[in-house]
């Protein structure tokens, strides 16, 4: 696996051939009006009080139905396509994985097989040559610009569910990420029969610019800003306003420990989702839920940088086998 990896037409971490021949229109397209309409929620703010147009722009039932959305697509995201279908951090039942997988592909970021081969990578080659999206390019690129140039890697299903081989072999999911844009537009659909036009413009356009913000800011800002506590071979930081407003990505715990359904190590690391998990095996939906070594959480938090055991989590002994492969 980590030759067919190495011998891949990566780009370079630090050096983006040409890409403006490879722009992919259609997700800018995408990107552009999702943000557009997600602008439009701000018109009343320019309208005078009364205005008969401001019910194209604003209900409280569309707000509702933005609050609502967004944790769940969120948290489906965070338990979902990252602690879940990436990482395998805990087990649950098929019908509560597909759920979570359908809910996190409305996020605009790709279907879970599409999600979790980018990430892979990601944890495999942080920060190095073939990175997805390391900020090292530059801010915008970690941020959102990499989803919008093709990667030769991410041309086909077939071709980057090789990285995911695990999750592309599932017809279900296969069956999601085939019709991943079709979704978009069923739900803003329902958006529209729950709260007319305001509710496509908050429950649709602002719901999913909001979620690919944040998370962009997970790939950006935290592999660029904030505190490191462990020694890991990459630029990863845990960055506390971007963890609390992803409901506890602390992005730097988790690449030392990326088997770990636990993000938030010490008790200013507030991680909600990790308490979800929690929460949902109390009622029989998730189990063996994998957490950093006890004598770790136990310990008071040291000055320097900690070692994180080599063989302490399988996927990054095998992060580190492909260090040592492209060095
Ligand atoms: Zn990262
Ligand atoms: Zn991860």
């Amino acid at each position: 696996m980590e030759q067919d990896l190495i011998a891949e037409p990566d780009r370079d971490v630090t050096e983006i051939d040409q890409w403006w021949r490879q722009i992919d229109w259609g997700c800018v397209a995408g990107i552009t009006v999702l943000h557009i309409g997600a602008a439009c929620t701000l018109v009343p703010l320019f309208l005078p009080a009364g205005s008969p147009l401001t019910k194209y722009f604003f209900s409280w039932e569309a707000v509702i139905l933005f609050l609502v959305l967004q944790f769940v697509c969120g948290i489906s995201n965070n338990i979902g396509m990252h602690r879940l279908l990436t990482h395998r951090t805990y087990k649950t039942w098929k019908w509560f994985e597909y759920f979570l997988a359908a809910m996190a592909t409305l996020n605009w970021q790709g279907g879970p097989i599409w999600w979790v081969a980018s990430h892979r990578l990601h944890h495999r080659l942080s920060d190095r040559h073939g990175d997805p999206h390391s900020p090292r390019n530059n801010f915008f690129w970690g941020h959102i610009g990499w989803m919008m140039v093709k990667d030769p890697r991410f041309a086909t299903l077939d071709s980057y569910g090789r990285y995911a081989a695990d999750i592309n072999k599932d017809p279900v999911h296969r069956f999601i990420e085939t019709y991943r844009v079709l979704w978009h537009f069923v739900v803003a659909g329902i958006c529209y029969l729950i709260a007319g036009w305001p509710g496509v413009l908050w429950g649709a356009c602002l719901r999913t610019v909001a979620i690919v913000e944040v998370t962009g800011l997970v790939n950006s800002a935290s592999h660029r800003f904030g505190y490191r506590t462990f020694n890991t071979n990459d630029d990863s930081r845990n960055l506390w306003w971007v963890a609390y407003i992803t409901y506890g990505e602390w992005h730097h715990n988790h690449h030392a420990y990326p088997n770990s359904a636990q993000h938030g190590f010490y008790w200013w690391e507030s991680d909600l989702s990790f308490q979800i998990i929690t929460a949902l095996s109390w009622v029989g939906i998730t189990w063996d839920i994998r957490t950093p070594p006890k004598t770790l959480l136990a310990a008071p938090r040291q000055t320097g940088l900690l070692e994180v055991p080599e063989d302490a989590m399988p996927e990054r002994a095998s992060q580190l086998e492909v260090a040592r492969l492209t060095s």
